[in-house]
């Protein structure tokens, strides 16, 4: 699937806004990415899935693992292309780890899925947690790359469908609000998405 393509995807079902925004950090930007909105229609969400999945060999791979919430709806969907059983780690007090019964075989070779990175933090905890339960990571894949020029993230090769670089900037810093051009608003509130 081409990139546009993908990028339509997105917009269609505002999930991906151009504009002069108000980030939940408080933060200005031109561009507001929420994939939830995208991944809300199931028939979205089992055509990215098989654009992931058809990037990696199901012979390569044992098991899909996503770290929750973020991953569990686009890993759900690469496991299911791929005919594979998906688990997820999940945060307990802050700490990332595995629970509800989920345990690996020793060496099982694990394609890790999430929806969105930037700096990679979940997805290196839900690495560690995978290889504490005897699991070998192989590959990262995700939808979209935040930071497609950040290095050094994952020790194992990452693949992602969307190179999508966000601009923040601090609101007294903003050069939208320079501008004046358009008021910035918090995507989700009324008149917006
Ligand atoms: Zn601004």
């Amino acid at each position: 699937m081409q990139e546009q393509q993908l990028i339509s995807i997105y917009e269609d079902a505002g999930a991906l806004l151009t504009g002069h925004f108000v980030l939940s950090s408080g933060r200005h930007s031109p561009r507001y990415l929420q994939s939830a909105k995208v991944l809300m229609h199931p028939a979205n969400a089992g055509v990215l899935g098989g654009e992931l999945a058809a990037l990696v060999n199901p012979d390569d791979v044992d098991m899909v693992v996503s770290p929750a919430l973020g991953g569990l709806i686009i890993g759900h969907e690469v496991a299911r292309a791929l005919n594979k059983p998906l688990i997820f780690t999940e945060r307990k007090e802050g700490v990332m780890s595995l629970r509800r019964g989920f345990s690996l075989e020793e060496n099982t070779r694990v394609l890790v899925v999430e929806d969105v990175i930037t700096t990679g933090g979940s997805v290196c905890e839900c690495m560690d947690v995978v290889r504490v339960h005897g699991g070998d990571p192989i590959e990262v894949l995700a939808l979209v790359d935040r930071a497609p020029q950040a290095e050094g993230r994952f020790d194992v090769p990452h693949r992602t469908l969307l190179q999508l670089e966000v601009p923040s900037y601090d609101a007294n810093e903003c050069p939208l609000c320079r501008e004046g051009v358009l008021p910035a608003v918090k995507p989700g509130s009324r008149g917006t998405a």
